[in-house]
């Protein structure tokens, strides 16, 4: 842990630490992904002490400096200055000075400019120190609920359709849940796209505007997801993070099923709810009722047109 560390005592007595950055360190700084409160206390400490701070749009993080009081100017270090603007940071880390880069949202680095940066200070030997915060990866994933346990971070898909469709299949028959980020304009499209490579029994969570005032988390069959999307104009609006689970849990469990079993099932559905049809299967083929859950609402969403 870094940025030299000042204890100092608050109201209730208890001891607490600020931070300054030091000489000839690069900080990489997480800012808040919409909601301007997510931003840490450290992060602040940093922001405020550092010598020089590079943002990717210094417009938006001006936004950010100025509701916390931190008065230093950012400057701008983007995809088409960084060669210009990563020499300059090199010298000012040898001359003694701290910087600090951050992008727009979440952490640099993660779909976002930095890790150039960060390789060539680090490849001169200067210190390079993460500041930890939010990232839309980490915050979907908390929400999703996955029942697989690890995950694969695609961040975004190809713009060319030959190629997402060959990266997607690469990916598709790993024990993991995929994690994809998307834009608006895309957003429909690349649900169809995952509905149609992967096996769209799948479910997917579908995290939009996250830590925003039109937050929306929803989970469904990836062969749902086109219609819920289309089922209202503000569903397709915002920024996207996608998660399809892992291909044998949940949705794509239910295809293990017996032919004989999903006959039984549906008989029961044409009498009783998805819940008690499911429950009493369960006891009659000793298959675990939530998967057999999972096949009765899907059954029911198939009959119900
Ligand atoms: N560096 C950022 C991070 O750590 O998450 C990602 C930057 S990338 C250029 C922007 C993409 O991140 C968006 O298109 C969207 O996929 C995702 N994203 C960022 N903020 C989001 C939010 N509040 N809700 C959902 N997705 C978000």
């Amino acid at each position: 842990m870094t940025g030299k560390d000042e204890t100092q005592t608050d109201a209730n007595g208890l001891a607490e630490r600020t931070f300054r950055a030091e000489p000839g360190s690069l900080y990489v700084v997480a800012t808040p992904i919409g909601n301007l409160r997510d931003v840490t206390l450290r992060a602040l400490d940093i922001l405020r002490s550092v010598d020089v701070i590079c943002a990717e749009d210094t417009r938006i993080t001006a936004t950010l400096l100025a509701r916390y009081g931190v008065t230093t100017r950012p400057r701008p270090l983007h995809e088409h200055n960084e060669a210009r603007e990563v020499e300059r940071v090199r010298h000012e880390l040898a001359a003694g000075r701290s910087v600090a880069i951050v992008s727009d949202a979440g952490t640099p680095a993660i779909s976002d400019p930095g890790a150039r940066v960060v390789r060539a200070v680090g490849r001169a030997g200067h210190r390079v120190v993460p500041i930890p915060g939010a990232s839309a990866v980490a915050v979907a994933v908390s929400a999703a609920g996955l029942d697989a346990e690890r995950f694969v971070f695609i961040g975004f898909l190809p713009t060319q359709a030959k190629a997402r469709r060959a990266l997607l299949r690469e990916f598709a028959d790993l024990p993991a849940a995929l994690v994809v980020y998307e834009a608006p304009h895309r957003v429909a499209a690349t649900l169809g796209e995952l509905a149609h490579v992967l096996d769209p029994r799948r479910s997917v969570t579908i995290a939009r505007e996250l830590t925003k005032q039109f937050e929306t988390i929803a989970t469904l069959p990836l062969a749902d997801a086109s219609a819920w999307l289309a089922a209202d104009a503000n569903r397709g609006r915002g920024e996207f993070v996608l998660i399809v689970d892992e291909a044998s849990a949940r949705g794509a469990g239910a295809q293990t099923l017996a032919a004989d079993t999903v006959r039984v099932l549906s008989a029961l559905l044409e009498e009783l709810p998805p819940a008690r049809a499911a429950r009493v299967a369960a006891k009659l083929t000793g298959i675990p009722r939530e998967q057999l859950y999972e096949r009765a609402l899907e059954l029911r969403r198939a009959s119900d047109g």
